[in-house]
């Protein structure tokens, strides 16, 4: 038994100003981890371990993930999806296919690069060999995707903490798929929904809950909920369910339905609390308690944003607001300035600002450098099953009681360590301010005295009523009230 395994991601943010190259990508080939090695925790190397415990052997191809941002280049695309179909022909004959990819990947040419990926697997290994697809819930399923994989999964939680969960979900149905146990057939249902949901708040968790419920019997082989990525602006954007049953097409499509319904049954109370700048630091300055933690979802690099607006801090300043940590700015200029001053400097130093109106204004301020760390690090997932991220070199820069921490590599912010490698202790602070969506959630809720999302200006703006679409089909909910009847 031979499997053919790959993995291609990155999340494109249509609006974003940053393109995505080749240089976006942290790339492996073939199993060597050693060009990035938190690769060893993927999805991938999962399942060339569930497959070698069988006995099976693996081709590995290419694994390659970017960090968030705007539409990849034609030719970056191109040439990772043809070294996968080249890697693939080379592997022949094989008998299974699993394949790691986000679902919402746009490059310039191709609004669906996974529908296209998968239609030209399936052309080479034909109709006969199963193609497994696992995909991140903020994905846009498409007919493309859904008439050419055999069996596609998507993750259940947000944060993302069950991936390896749903990969070794996928690798078992593929397997049960190629040894003729089960004939899995999927059904979808459209939403009219566009948003983010989190699952965990009620009453989306206990909507969770019941998708797992329903796993595993009465023919029911796997449940998703497809939630969209609000600002990938294509024709399919939207919140879709997705359900795989064992050769019965009908009650896939029947479950998908009625799973649908009940969402967008529910899409009153389903969105999260979104609050502008001053109404969320009036909420969490009135609470009482620290820390509130609070995310600066708009400038989220995860989906897409720059990591270097100053519009909260700069409310913060003027509102002289004290005792506050807040970061992660990506800004390798005024890191490499405050290395290059040394803790203890005390200086005028540019922060934030600097990509595009969406950034705000740069903040010029005469700062303390209080901490520096060369090539640090941050954790996500549980302690059991940490993976760590680089943030490359950090600096902590202290300026009216608010302590500023600035990082060299683009990335969102995932846990405590963004601040406690430079020295500043968030557990003492009263506010804590993290670029971030939702992944922050994980690993700060257990310091958080509360925590509350900000609506701030930025490239991922959570005001989904007036993103400026062009492509997608905005009869969909909140933009229409009842779209599913008018
Ligand atoms: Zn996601």
């Amino acid at each position: 038994m031979k499997f053919f395994t790959a993995c291609l991601a990155t999340e494109t943010n249509t609006f974003s100003p940053m393109p995505t190259s080749d240089k976006n990508f942290f790339v492996s080939r073939h199993g060597d981890y050693s060009t990035y090695p938190p690769y060893k925790d993927s999805v991938v190397a999962l399942f060339r371990k569930l497959a070698n415990a069988r006995g099976w052997e693996v081709a590995e191809s290419i694994i390659a993930n970017a960090e968030p941002a705007g539409i990849t280049l034609r030719k970056t695309y191109e040439a990772f999806r043809d070294e996968i179909l080249s890697d693939l022909k080379g592997a022949l004959p094989v008998d299974a296919v699993l394949l790691d990819l986000h679902g919402a990947m746009v490059a310039d040419g191709y609004d669906d690069c996974e529908g296209d990926l998968i239609a030209s697997v399936r052309q080479i290994v034909g109709a006969d060999i199963p193609i497994g697809v696992e995909l991140d819930l903020h994905c846009h399923i498409t007919e493309k995707m859904v008439s050419n994989a055999s069996i596609i999964i998507t993750y259940k939680e947000y944060p993302h903490t069950d991936t390896a969960d749903r990969a070794l979900e996928l690798f078992n149905l593929i397997a049960d798929t190629v040894e003729g146990k089960i004939h899995p057939t999927m059904g979808t249902f459209d939403c009219r929904m566009i948003g983010l949901f989190y699952p965990t708040a009620e009453p989306m968790k206990s909507y969770v809950g019941k998708m797992k419920a329903l796993e595993g019997k009465d023919g029911v082989l796997s449940v998703s909920l497809a939630h969209c990525f609000p600002w990938g602006d294509v024709k399919d954007l939207g919140a879709k369910t997705l359900v795989v049953t064992d050769n019965n097409p009908a009650q896939a499509a029947q479950l998908a339905e009625s799973l649908g319904r009940e969402l967008y049954a529910m899409r009153k109370t389903v969105y999260p609390r979104y609050q502008s700048i001053d109404a969320a630091l009036d909420e969490a300055l009135a609470l009482g308690k620290s820390p509130v933690v609070l995310a600066d979802v708009s400038d989220n690099s995860g989906g897409g944003a720059p990591s270097d607006s100053t519009f909260v801090l700069k409310r913060l300043l003027e509102r002289k607001i004290e005792n506050v940590a807040i970061g992660g700015f990506w800004d390798p200029i005024a890191v490499s300035v405050a290395m290059d001053a040394g803790v203890g400097a005390k200086l005028d130093v540019r922060i934030g600002g600097k990509m595009g109106p969406m950034s705000g204004d740069p903040l010029d301020l005469h700062v303390e450098v209080t901490g520096i760390a060369e090539n640090a690090i941050q954790y996500f997932g549980s302690d059991e099953a940490r993976m760590d991220y680089p943030l490359g070199n950090t600096a902590a820069l202290r300026v009216n009681g608010i302590d500023i921490v600035l990082i060299s590599l683009r990335v969102q912010v995932f846990s405590p360590e963004l601040f406690t490698n430079v020295g500043v202790d968030p557990t003492k602070r009263k506010l804590v301010i993290v670029k971030s969506t939702q992944h922050f959630y994980g690993r700060f809720a257990p310091i958080a005295a509360e925590v509350l999302y900000i609506s701030a200006p930025g490239a991922v703006q959570p005001d989904f009523k007036n993103i400026p679409y062009k492509f997608a089909d905005t009869h969909k909910y909140p933009m229409v009230e009842d779209p599913m009847v008018s």
